[in-house]
């Protein structure tokens, strides 16, 4: 991690963990794991979880935090969504060491303890189908009732249960609940299923089970066999709490260790959808081009569009971690990124939509080597050389024919100054004949003005330029918000989620054209197109012959902003 990332400061749940070691709990040890459950890639929330379980596992002697597929649900779970989540997870910049897991890798045991509950009266086999469960359950305000199986004999539900897990009943048939109260005002203590039959192959047991324990079930022992000392979870599993104590009272003594929950509130972030069922259903309906499309809010989607580990992480870090909502805007994720890119990106310059101007006091063949620095604060990235020759283009919009007041670019009859070189006057304008457009401009430059300027009159635009023929092309993407709604979790309904998809949210230029030096760029190669923002090679699409360029986020930008404002 980079010096420039500040130190976190002590929120609840540091607070809480720096109490316990300070009282010797646990024996001092600082044990966290990140779960995630590998039917998706990781998003931005994720980041929040990793950067909070990781971090503070970081912050201690001896600390650890282990990457724990929690991969019970055989159904919705793929090897590539492990696959990316390693990769992710390693790419922001985190390290699990030998201490990765998958909760499949504790079915044996999750079986054998629940064997344990039947045989302690806490477990039972029912008949009830999906459909009378949900009718037994009660609701918020009436009481359960209990299964007419809840007080079937012990020795029977054993009998059932190895049968169940031998293959001899279909899907439905049989469930695993635990006994614990029906009457209970949290639901998720009125007799929870455990385990369900699922005749599924599972990515990492292949066919060896066809029975699955459920998450809450499965979560806790996970947790108390990897000895975890601090379970950190969302806020949507504060009302599993109980049934997470629950299960580890009844098993103690047979697991050694309880590990303690504790909830902060998710990461929501505006104008996008952080639930992977949600991004799995952009993915599927085509509107993105996959998980790591650039307008996604995955990891991926953000590392293609040019995000960095260190504005990721700081970007957690700014959020924090509470139990208030964290409904969090877009603009301090992208000054994230900016605040990183600003130290760190070198400069180019780059012509999105180029209009053609011809230097008439040079000649055709002159070509003049102009050093351009890369980075204005930082020498360290050197500098490059810029070919200043007759034929020039400029940004279509930094010409205006009738400009408005205060446009301080380039107008007819009037001056300019081109970045790393001379202060030019428009003489004349070329226009189509049958069209009117502007095709091109004549200029006029004042040698006298290299690197400086005139000393007998004000110019006051800085515009960005290249030599025509001594740059190539290019194909820039820019990215507006994928949702047309700062809230698109809440407007989204079953899975009609098209009336809020914003139709602009991608606009391709193809006819950019960019600085001659920048060839055979590896992807995820950023740099900062002066005034125009922050731009990443493609992973994608970028090829040796026709670079692609992601937009990763405009400029704050003082002067540009001031001069578009005016215009
Ligand atoms: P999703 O709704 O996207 O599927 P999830 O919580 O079901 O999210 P998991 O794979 O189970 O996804 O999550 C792994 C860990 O990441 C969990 O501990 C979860 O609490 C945490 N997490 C998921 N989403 C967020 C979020 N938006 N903010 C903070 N933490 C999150
Ligand atoms: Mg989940």
């Amino acid at each position: 991690m980079s010096k420039n990332e500040e130190v976190t400061p002590l929120d609840f749940i540091r607070q809480t963990i720096a109490n316990d070691v300070a009282a010797g709990k646990n024996q001092g040890r600082v044990v966290t794991r990140f779960p995630p459950e590998p039917n998706g890639f990781l998003h931005i929330g994720h980041a929040k979880s990793i950067c909070l379980n990781f971090g503070v596992a970081g912050e201690y002697p001896g600390g650890q935090c282990n990457l724990r597929f929690d991969d019970t649900n055989p159904l919705k779970e793929e090897d590539q969504y492990i696959q990316s989540i390693r990769t992710d997870v390693k790419w922001l910049g985190f390290d699990w060491q030998e201490h990765l897991y998958y909760a499949s890798g504790y079915f044996e045991q999750l079986y054998q303890f629940a064997e344990r509950l039947i045989q302690d009266g806490h477990a039972f086999i029912c008949e009830l189908n999906v459909e009378q469960m949900r009718e037994y359950r009660g609701t918020l305000t009436e009481a359960g009732r209990a299964s007419p199986w809840r007080d079937r004999p012990m020795a029977e539900s054993l009998e059932l249960f190895r049968r169940m897990r031998a293959g001899a009943f279909p899907e439905g048939r049989y469930t695993l609940r635990a006994k614990i109260d029906m009457a209970s005002p949290n639901i998720n203590m009125r007799d929870p299923v455990i385990y369900r039959i699922l005749h599924a192959h599972h990515h990492q047991t292949d066919d060896q089970w066809c029975i699955y324990p459920t998450y809450d079930y499965a979560h806790c022992i996970s947790d108390a066999l990897e000895e975890i000392t601090h379970s950190l979870c969302t806020l949507e599993f504060e009302d599993h709490r109980p049934l997470y104590d629950w299960i580890l009272d009844r098993l103690e003594g047979v697991v050694s260790c309880h590990p303690q929950q504790i909830e902060f509130s998710r990461l929501v972030l505006e104008y996008t959808v952080v639930s992977k069922r949600k991004l799995n259903a952009l993915v599927r309906s085509g509107v993105v081009d996959g998980w790591d499309d650039p307008r996604m809010p995955t990891i991926s989607g953000l590392r293609r569009r040019g995000y960095t580990p260190a504005a990721i992480r700081e970007f957690c870090r700014r959020i924090g971690i509470s139990k208030t909502p964290n409904n969090v805007e877009l603009s301090l994720l992208e000054s994230c990124i900016r605040d990183d890119l600003e130290q760190h990106a070198p400069r180019a310059m780059a012509v999105l939509d180029p209009l053609k101007v011809v230097i008439t006091t040079i000649a055709p063949d002159h070509c003049e080597e102009l050093s351009a620095s890369n980075h204005p604060q930082n020498p360290e990235l050197g500098s490059r050389t810029l070919y200043w020759t007759q034929e020039i283009i400029i940004e279509r919009d930094d010409f205006a024919e009738n400009p408005p007041k205060q446009f301080k670019r380039l107008v007819p009859g009037g001056e300019v100054r081109l970045r790393h070189a001379y202060v030019i006057r428009c003489d004349e304008i070329i226009k189509d004949p049958n069209s009117g457009a502007i095709i091109e401009l004549r200029c006029s430059h004042d040698p006298s003005t290299l690197h400086a300027n005139p000393a007998d009159r004000k110019v006051k635009g800085v515009i960005h330029w290249l030599p025509l023929h001594r740059s190539q092309p290019a194909e820039i993407r820019c990215y507006e918000t994928l949702f047309n709604t700062a809230n698109p979790d809440e407007a989204w309904q079953g899975d009609d989620f098209t009336r809020l998809i914003n139709p602009n949210s991608l606009q391709i230029l193809s006819h950019c054209r960019i600085e001659e030096g920048l060839q055979n760029l590896p992807a995820g190669t950023i740099y900062q197109f002066e005034r125009q923002g922050y731009f990443c090679v493609d992973s994608r699409y970028s090829r040796t012959d026709h670079p692609v360029f992601n937009r990763t986020v405009g400029l704050r930008d003082t002067w540009g902003k001031q001069q578009n404002k005016s215009s």
